[in-house]
């Protein structure tokens, strides 16, 4: 399973340690990585992060504003995750500009949504 031709270079800063408990992850475990480290982050309340959508993720509603966009979406992680699908949470995703020309989406999680006030 771990046997991906191109191996991705980790952001700098990132422990190496962590780098190498990272790509002896399964799939699965890498979903859940992800999610419980935006936990971490939602819990902490810090800066953006940059993360990229998952497949799995359930989106629910994108609206587009002046200088972000609005998105509502559920997460799944795994089949046999008894908490599955988390959220639902809102997110407000902005477009970072580098000077070489690429953007990075930065999503920042804003709140959990009650679905029922639809
Ligand atoms: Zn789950």
């Amino acid at each position: 399973m771990n046997d991906a031709p191109d191996t991705p270079t980790p952001p700098e800063g990132l422990p190496e340690q962590l780098v190498s408990d990272l790509n002896a992850l399964t799939t699965e475990e890498l979903r859940k990585t992800i999610i419980h480290a935006q936990e971490l982050l939602n819990v902490q309340d810090e800066a953006p992060s940059p993360i990229e959508p998952q497949p799995g993720d359930d989106i629910i509603r994108v609206t587009e504003h002046d200088t972000y966009t609005e998105v509502v979406k559920r997460v799944y992680c795994n089949e046999g995750c008894d908490n599955c699908p988390h959220g639902t949470y809102l997110y407000h995703v902005t477009q970072e500009r580098h000077p070489d020309g690429t953007e990075t989406a930065y999503w920042r999680f804003i709140r959990d949504v009650e679905l029922d006030d639809e």
